[in-house]
């Protein structure tokens, strides 16, 4: 797919240009909603009324009413509606549509001509896809009320809903739409079916079958009974009609339900445009439109500190737990495991350098086991205080999160996958008890020390994988396990720290919901029996119990021990002194903003700083000698922690090897993330400089285990206390946080000087976000509005707003694994084979493997690479961003810079998204660029990056604040760690990334 053939298809059609106001429709709202006119919209989905003349369209999530020739387009609905998929009701005066206003996708109908929204359906279900019968008295939509994805039919009279089918199979169902006769409808039935039903007689039908791999989308019955719909196969989508194909490759449609204009005339979205064109195929022209939208808002500017003070208090408490009797707790800190007596001092009990973390007590209060990957992956150890350390596994999958039984005789345990087993602590045999689920969170013991509880998280229907984070009762003889939520639509707050922790008397389970902690009754088998109450109003995390039923949390940086008091960690976080004055003299420098090279330079840096860039002189004695020297790269978008036990102490030595002097996480378990920006900058830890996140904030449902549903305006007031009172350097919006929460986060940070990003371009532009992440991250519509959703095209929309607005967009181009095809040297780099946990590097060479016959990924790729290219051009901000460890840590740096100048970039202008761009949106005008004045953040190379920007890679050392590293040091605590005995493939990945992949 190339720029020509995208638009090519331009040349025959009308495009918008200045189309007169249709005097009949009443003036727009809003004075100032003219700031940007936009001519294409991605994704758009319609529906026409011929009695009006007027077709009503979705674009930028909100509804438009245009006449059927084009033109200027009226806003029927606004911004905080969340609207889309618009049906007409057959009077012509109200169109049903799907909003997202309260947080939860409800049907509603719009009012033409007073634009007043009456809410059809309400509640925590989502109620999406809705079709308006042609007698106007009923309505279909897909429901996951009570967790099936099912077609359900609404009364509009009676206000009565009730399921018509799938409320008893796990099929997952999209766009319902109603024959003309008014007693049939059709509807896509688990992906790759179209199914019809009638509805007196009960009869199903099944009308097509998809062929393996390719599904169905957006069906439309037509006038006389025919049915259109939208077939997808892999990178293409194509309109049918009752199976006869009526667009080519040389267009994507929207995989949403089609407008019949006439008998003979089909209206629908595609390449950013409304298209129409004759039921035999013939007759193509555009529908030009414009939407006029409000002006970008203010973003926060960003006063985030690149740095903690010199000295500071330490707040990165990580995995707390109280001991048996309530005098001590164990966490993790600046790198090591501490022991800190409450009330008294802190004294640090295993500090090697790697990364021993989530320690658990024995009983008897005298020793913990817990993690650490000194022998090459994360094992169990146990600590005996006093005396040493005892290895408890050698398990080849790793051994993570440990939790003692209360006999003190067995240890429940996850490996690498999230499989969760137990250890027999005197024979040292294990046993699994668990499958692997996605991302659980930490086992705990019931008192009796038969079942193990954990988070896990609990899809909402079969068409959304996001849902809530239930708790898992596992019975450790049997492995029978049930699941179950702590109350109805609701969830534990991550998955991780957070519980269920059993009370000891067993009567409860303690939790973090909604960033408090509660108090949830259990019967002694772990079945919740009432509703949680919160003991506290304090902002928690991390609950533990003591064996006389103490609760200790984390609030803030603050150890709670509730119905006690607050205990600040007696440890002090102190940065390093700057290394000596040192010379750095490059045979050619690249400054982060010059077209080329300048040859033979000293660089002086004193204090971390560069003070001078001179002209090489020969009284000058260099400490170092490059053949060139560029700035230091910035990864803007990465999840320390998504994986951070499974890579461990590896993590920081392999971004720094390949080049990463600044990692900037966009998502994080809060703690666990301030504990490595902590133990890194006070260099107690080998890392680049760490900006970081907490967990980004999510709204009625979630799904990475790190991730915060939030509900209601009171919790994100909580969460606000969170992310400025942990100082973090920019927030993540997820993909559910309704328009006015999210307007509520926008202006709070606004003062705090914190940056604010998500998957989303509009509203977020009127709102005031500062970056979109992703070209087309996930999106809770189930597909993007910014980039087509089966080929990833981009329509002009998403240029205009991008690159005419103050966002940046960071690449995180994550299907580049046809880069390792033309440039395979990654794969055999010292640096990956060493560095790489062993199942890591299985799952590269896997990628790589499956890379040839990927075509999707391949589509994908060059279709992000375009977007970001056009918007580059045309003046807007792109920012490199891996979304490491969903892309592989540390090459996936390189990848990107790879792809980017395979598909148009030039090796300096890719290079600037990981210097001088990023650095704009880090705030840090001294980062990214090589002057008087900029932080030290070099990268020795011996190669010709611009020129050839695989040399970006062939580093030969990496300097932060002037803090010089060379490769093989970096690599030398990990060389004789190779791969332990009985390693054999590992479980695939597990799938889990910001991309969708299929409109689910
Ligand atoms: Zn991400
Ligand atoms: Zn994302």
């Amino acid at each position: 797919m190339t720029l020509s053939r995208r638009t090519l298809f331009r040349g025959g059609v009308v495009l918008g240009g200045a189309v007169a106001l249709d005097r009949r429709d009443p003036p727009l709202a809003l004075a100032d909603d003219s700031a940007m006119v936009v001519r294409q919209a991605t994704n758009i989905a319609l529906s026409h009324h011929g009695g009006i003349g007027r077709i009503v369209f979705d674009a930028v999530n909100s509804l438009w009413l245009l006449p059927v020739a084009g033109g200027s387009a009226r806003r029927l609905t606004d911004d905080a509606e969340d609207a889309t998929w618009p049906s007409f009701f057959p009077d012509g005066k109200r169109v049903a549509f799907q909003s997202f206003r309260d947080g939860a996708y409800d049907i509603c109908a719009v009012d033409l001509s007073s634009r007043k929204v009456e809410r059809l359906t309400s509640g925590p279900q989502y109620d999406l896809d809705p079709s308006v019968s042609p007698d106007g008295r009923r309505l279909v939509h897909v429901s996951d009320t009570g967790g099936r994805s099912a077609v359900w039919l609404l009364h509009l009279d009676s206000g009565c809903p009730r399921s018509l089918v799938g409320a008893d199979d796990d099929r997952s169902y999209h766009a319902p739409t109603w024959h003309p006769d008014g007693d049939r409808i059709a509807y896509v039935a688990g992906e790759g079916t179209i199914e019809t039903l009638h509805l007196p007689s009960g009869r199903r039908k099944v009308l097509h079958t998809a062929p393996e791999g390719q599904w169905f989308r957006g069906t439309s019955y037509g006038p006389g009974g025919e049915l259109a719909y939208i077939l997808v196969d892999g990178p293409r989508a194509t309109l049918y009609l009752d199976g006869r194909a009526l667009t080519g490759r040389d267009e994507e449609p929207a995989q949403l339900p089609p407008a019949w204009i006439s008998r003979k005339e089909l209206a629908y979205g595609a390449d950013g445009e409304i298209r129409r064109r004759a039921i035999d195929g013939s007759g193509l022209q555009a529908i030009p439109f414009s939407v006029a939208l409000a002006p970008p808002g203010r973003p926060p500017r960003i006063r985030t500190p690149l740095a903690p003070p010199k000295e500071s208090t330490v707040r990165g408490v990580a995995g707390p737990a109280l001991s048996p009797d309530a005098s001590s707790v164990c966490f993790r800190a600046m790198g090591a495991l501490w022991l800190l007596r409450l009330g008294g001092k802190a004294e640090k009990i295993v500090d090697d350098g790697y990364f021993s973390s989530d320690p658990a007590w024995f009983p008897d209060g005298r020793s913990i086991v817990y993690s650490s990957d000194r022998s090459g992956v994360p094992n169990l150890w146990r600590h005996t205080f006093g005396g040493g350390d005892e290895r408890l596994t050698d398990l080849p999958n790793g051994a993570m999160v440990p939790s003692v039984a209360p006999t003190g005789d067995r240890i429940a345990f996850q490996d690498e996958s999230g499989a969760t087993h137990v250890l027999d602590v005197a024979s040292g045999k294990t046993r699994q008890i668990a499958e692997a689920t996605y991302f659980p969170g930490k086992p705990s013991w019931s008192p009796d020390g038969r079942r193990v509880a954990m988070a896990v998280v609990e899809a909402a229907s079969e068409r959304d994988t996001a849902g809530h984070n239930h708790i898992m009762v596992v019975d450790t003889e049997t492995g029978k396990a049930t699941t179950q939520p702590v109350a109805p639509h609701r969830s534990i707050a991550t998955r991780g720290d957070d519980g269920p922790v059993w009370s000891p008397d067993g009567a409860s389970m303690l939790a973090v919901i909604e960033s408090l902690v509660h108090r949830v009754p259990v019967a002694s088998d772990g079945t919740v029996t009432g509703a949680p109450v919160a003991l506290s109003p304090m902002v928690a995390d991390s609950v533990s119990v003591s064996a006389e039923g103490n609760v200790l949390f984390l609030s803030l940086g603050k150890l709670v021990l509730l119905g006690d008091r607050q205990y600040v960690p007696p440890i002090t976080c102190t940065m390093p002194d700057p290394p000596p004055r040192k010379v750095i003299r490059a045979g050619a420098l690249w400054d982060g903003r010059s077209d080329g090279y300048r040859n033979d330079v000293d660089i002086t840096v004193e204090d971390g700083v560069i003070t001078a860039v001179e002209d090489a002189r020969p009284e000058n004695t260099p400490s170092v000698e490059a053949t060139t020297v560029i700035p230091g790269l910035i990864d803007v978008h990465n999840h320390w922690h998504f994986r951070g036990r499974q890579w461990g102490s590896r993590q920081g030595p392999l971004w720094l090897a390949y080049g990463v002097t600044t990692s900037r996480s966009t998502g994080d378990p809060a703690y666990h993330m301030l504990e490595t920006r902590e133990a890194i900058h006070s260099g107690a830890r080998v890392g680049p400089r760490f900006l970081g996140s907490g967990e980004p904030l999510d709204g009625s449902r979630c799904y990475f285990g790190f991730m915060r549903c939030v509900t209601s305006e009171e919790q994100l007031l909580r969460e606000l206390q969170r992310i400025i009172g942990l100082d973090y350097n920019v927030v993540k919006s997820y993909q559910r946080l309704p328009v006015a929460l999210e307007r509520t986060l926008v202006r709070h940070l606004r003062r705090a000087g914190i940056p604010v990003v998500s998957h989303y371009l509009y509203p977020a532009v009127a709102t005031g976000l500062n970056g979109m992440e992703h070209t087309g991250g996930g999106n809770r519509l189930g597909y993007s509005r910014t980039l087509s959703a089966a080929g990833g095209r981009t329509a002009d929309d998403t240029i205009q707003l991008l690159s005419e607005s103050h966002m940046w967009v960071s690449s995180t181009l994550l299907f580049a694994h046809e880069m390792f095809l033309e440039t395979p040297d990654l794969i055999e780099d010292r640096r990956t084979k060493v560095l790489f946990p062993w199942w890591e590097y299985e799952r590269l060479l896997e990628k790589v493997r499956e890379a040839p016959d990927n075509e999707i990924n391949k589509a994908w790729t060059e279709g992000d690479v375009d977007l970001l290219l056009r918007v580059h051009k045309a003046g807007g901000t792109v920012v490199a961003g891996t979304d490491a460890p969903l892309d592989d840590v540390g090459v996936g740096i390189h990848q990107n810079l790879r792809a980017m100048v395979k598909y148009g970039f030039s090796p300096r202008e890719a290079l600037q998204t990981a210097t001088t761009n990023a650095a704009r949106c880090l705030g840090a005008s001294d980062l990214g660029v090589v002057r008087p004045g900029a932080r030290a953040d070099l990268l020795a190379i011996d190669g010709d990056p611009l020129n050839d920007i695989n040399d970006a890679a062939r580093i030969e050392r990496v300097f932060v604040d002037g803090r010089s590293y060379r490769i093989p040091e970096l690599l030398a605590p990990f060389e004789d760690l190779t791969t332990p005995r009985g390693a054999s493939t590992p479980a695939p990945r597990l799938h889990g990334c910001c991309r969708i992949q299929k409109g689910k």
